[in-house]
């Protein structure tokens, strides 16, 4: 007899990869299918990265280290928010975990008792909402459309909060719409969390370097909410380490002492060789990486142009992350090669299964009219994949 809790039953797979999981079968099965799902960066960890791993293991750093993180690590982790975002942060305010996954998960978990709300700008990234719902929390969703960027408003923000409102949870650059929130915008919404100290930001950071405009700005910039602010960033997607699983999140004391009680509990800290190579990456100087950011923006222009030729797309031009977020509602309610497409993860399932591309439905993003598109892969693969989706739509367009 199958005895779940009810922790587990009220939460769902994460659908990044569910999707991508199904790639990979058809893949093992011989079929051609060019996966744009999972929103990884296809680049090889830099050499000098890799290096500092091995010689961690070679200087035998084999063994626990501090809960949150070698002191070594937070240190570089505290330089590095003073360095790109002018944040003042004690070592003993950051926690190093198993990518910026946990580091979410630390903090909600540090906050979140059974009916609290968690805001959730919609649309979110898959994990946010299941995160809220396996905690007890009660997700409360705000929504956007693709002619405001998929942005919140300071009066939108004002009008959820109750009296039950914990958090606000959002990313910024945003997946997956890759919007971020401008200096001006953040302020606004600042101005409304200072006046309820209640509220935790929890600032998913982690596509900062991915901001196109070069304009990232962090909610803790702000005074009035730095206390009230756990910023969320890591390893993943900077450095093309996804893989390696470290993440990190910087708080006001209580909360990050907090965070550490946790993660004390439940994996006593992040693998000490990736910590060590995490070093190296955040003291090396971002130009060093910068080869990745301009390969994202080249592939950025030919998916926009390429996604704007699909028939019944509305597409935006997104300014950060490595995803597009087309609307695709024109396609609802209509039956192709014998499918109803109910939502967006019908029409994502109809694009693998038809076109052999595989994308995430937004129903799990909080948006069941746009299906998200990952570009970190070739432009080869970009090419072909948008070829694959055109000629597809294309044909059933004349039955
Ligand atoms: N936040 C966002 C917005 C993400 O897209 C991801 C996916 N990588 C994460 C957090 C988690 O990243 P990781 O656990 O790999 O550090
Ligand atoms: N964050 C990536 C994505 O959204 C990786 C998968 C995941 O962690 O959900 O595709």
């Amino acid at each position: 007899m199958k005895q779940y809790s009810n922790r587990v039953s009220r939460m769902g797979f994460s659908q990044t990869f569910v999707m991508s999981n199904k790639v990979r079968e058809m893949k093992a099965k011989g079929i051609d299918v060019i996966s744009l799902t999972l929103g990884e960066p296809d680049f090889d960890v830099p050499d000098n990265i890799k290096q500092a791993a091995f010689d961690a293991i070679n200087q035998n750093y084999s063994h626990y280290s501090p809960v949150p993180g070698f002191l070594e690590l937070r240190e570089a982790v505290a330089k590095k928010l003073k360095r790109d975002n002018n944040l003042d942060y004690r070592p003993n305010q950051i926690c190093v975990s198993n990518g910026a996954k946990q580091s979410i998960l630390n903090v909600l978990c540090s906050i979140i008792n059974d009916g609290d709300e968690v805001i959730l700008p919609a649309p979110y990234w898959v994990s946010y909402d299941e995160m809220v719902k396996m905690l007890g929390g009660v997700p409360v969703y705000v929504e956007t459309s693709i002619e405001t960027e998929f942005k919140i408003t300071a009066e939108q923000l004002e009008a959820t909060i109750t009296p039950k409102t914990k958090a606000l949870l959002y990313s910024s650059p945003c997946n997956p719409s890759g919007s971020y929130y401008t200096r001006e915008e953040l302020k606004s919404l600042a101005t409304v969390i200072a006046k309820n100290p209640i509220i935790t930001v929890i600032s998913d950071e982690i596509y900062e370097f991915t901001n196109y405009d070069g304009k990232h700005v962090s909610m803790a910039e702000f005074p009035e909410v730095y206390e009230q602010t756990a910023v969320i960033n890591g390893m993943s997607k900077a450095f093309a380490m996804t893989g390696w699983r470290i993440g990190y999140s910087a708080c006001p004391t209580w909360l990050a002492t907090a965070c550490e009680k946790i993660q004390g509990q439940m994996t006593s800290g992040a693998n000490t060789m990736a910590q060590r190579a995490s070093i190296v990456a955040l003291e090396t100087n971002p130009k060093e990486y910068h080869y990745m950011i301009e390969a994202f923006a080249k592939r950025r222009e030919l998916v926009y142009n390429l996604l704007k030729e699909i028939p019944g797309f509305k597409v935006n031009y997104p300014k950060s992350a490595f995803y597009f977020f087309p609307d695709i509602s024109f396609y609802l309610g209509k039956t192709i090669c014998g499918k109803t497409i109910n939502n967006a993860d019908d029409f994502a399932m109809l694009l693998l299964e038809e076109a052999f591309v595989g994308t995430v439905g937004g129903v799990s993003f909080g948006n069941p009219n746009c299906i998200r598109f990952s570009y970190a892969t070739s432009e080869e693969n970009l090419t072909e994949a948008m070829r694959r989706i055109k000629e597809f739509l294309e044909k059933i367009q004349t039955f």
